[in-house]
């Protein structure tokens, strides 16, 4: 047998010559030296001027907060680490007065629940959730996988979507997120971060379909109010923007997670897909998510953080494959859960996702036959003699 160890699972893709990321991840590009637009920035993250960066940020915190209003912003939280580690700086470090907005995927981890009552608490902050129906939930998760791959539209659609009705409803023009979109996507980089709001961002980028597309035989428009936008006009009349904390202060990713951990108690939980053990903790759908993206791109959530890793140098690009090929071609015992709520049979599962495969791939190295005889040599390979 030959020997694979440190290389990557798909022999005929090309991957960033850096860390382990895939030429099949949606919107990549290389530069002239073969490396991928998150490597870019995550050297760029080291040169930026963090003290300039900040003075920004104070500066337009402290103009929403002259205005007065009932609520200085919206912070859209989850209840994952970011949702703690947003609540700690905009609360206690800037002294905002802020409404946290929840769209409630209905998938809640038990350790996601108490995350999520833990942050409210401890922040003593205000908070709104909006939780579609269980039966919603279920037909939309069937139809999100013959729409768009995944089984998560809702959740794509709904976070992007409720926090901004919010905003228009009680009035509040500033929406804050967490991470940088410069930070692991590879759609911008930290010397030229997206710092224009864009209402139709959310919708473009993950949840990739409107409202009125995921309609059905089983799925009436009436049901989608808390996937819709607001109008341009309502978010033009109020000024609605939204920031990123990223853009602004230097984000690591692991010691925010210790902070919330040691200082708020903010709880770790294991997470299907991934070997890392704070991402995603409140979601008990997070191994479906991303083994579907494997199964559509090549790649999960493992490749993701290991590629993280590399840029941090807590990795070798060699080890991070391994890593990243073990957690990645793992089946997740929430496919069970999935399969169930949606009425799929496994074989039904894995032919829509062979036809997104051929449309991502398409004209690229990843055929069915090399995507099938690569996974099975590596299974293979894992079986203990
Ligand atoms: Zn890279």
């Amino acid at each position: 047998m030959i020997n694979t160890y440190g290389q990557p699972l798909f022999p005929d893709i090309k991957y960033c010559a850096r860390c382990c990321m895939p030429e099949t991840n949606e919107g990549m590009q290389f530069d002239e030296m073969g490396i991928c637009q998150a490597c870019q920035s995550s050297e760029q993250k080291i040169r930026i001027n963090w003290v300039e960066r900040e003075k920004e940020l104070r500066k337009i915190l402290d103009y929403y907060k002259s205005l007065n209003n009932e609520y200085d912003c919206i912070i859209p939280i989850s209840g994952g680490k970011d949702s703690t580690f947003q609540l700690h700086v905009l609360t206690k470090v800037y002294g905002m007065r802020a409404l946290a907005v929840t769209f409630s995927h209905t998938w809640f981890t038990e350790t996601g629940k108490y995350n999520l009552q833990n942050c409210l608490e401890k922040f003593d902050v205000d908070h709104v959730m909006f939780s579609p129906s269980r039966s919603l939930v279920n037909r939309l998760a069937r139809q999100s996988l013959f729409k768009i791959g995944d089984a998560c539209w809702h959740c794509h659609s709904g976070v992007g979507a409720f926090p901004m009705q919010t905003a228009v409803r009680y009035k509040i023009p500033l929406l804050i997120w967490g991470e940088s979109i410069a930070e692991a996507s590879g759609r911008a980089t930290h010397r030229n971060p997206v710092r224009k709001f864009d209402r139709d961002y959310f919708t473009q980028v993950s949840a990739k379909r409107y409202p009125e597309e995921m309609v059905n035989s089983e799925i009436s428009l009436r049901e989608m109010s808390a996937f819709k936008l607001p109008s341009v006009e309502d978010i033009e009349a109020l000024g609605v923007t939204g920031i990123h904390l990223g853009d602004f202060i230097f984000w690591d990713d692991e010691r925010q997670m210790e902070f919330v951990r040691d200082v708020y108690g903010w709880k770790e939980d294991k997470v299907e897909g991934t070997y890392k053990n704070y991402k995603s903790v409140e979601c008990r759908m997070a191994g479906v998510h991303d083994y579907t993206k494997f199964l559509k791109r090549g790649f999960g959530r493992g490749t993701d953080h290991a590629s993280q890793d590399v840029r941090a140098g807590l990795l070798t690009r060699e080890e991070a494959f391994e890593l990243a090929k073990k957690t990645d071609t793992e089946r997740p015992p929430a496919l069970d859960y999935y399969l169930s709520i949606t009425g799929f049979t496994e074989v039904e599962f894995n032919a829509v996702m062979r036809e997104h495969r051929a449309k991502v791939t398409a004209g690229g190295g990843l055929t069915d036959a090399a995507f099938n005889e690569a996974v099975q040599a590596y299974r293979a390979s894992q079986v203990k003699p």
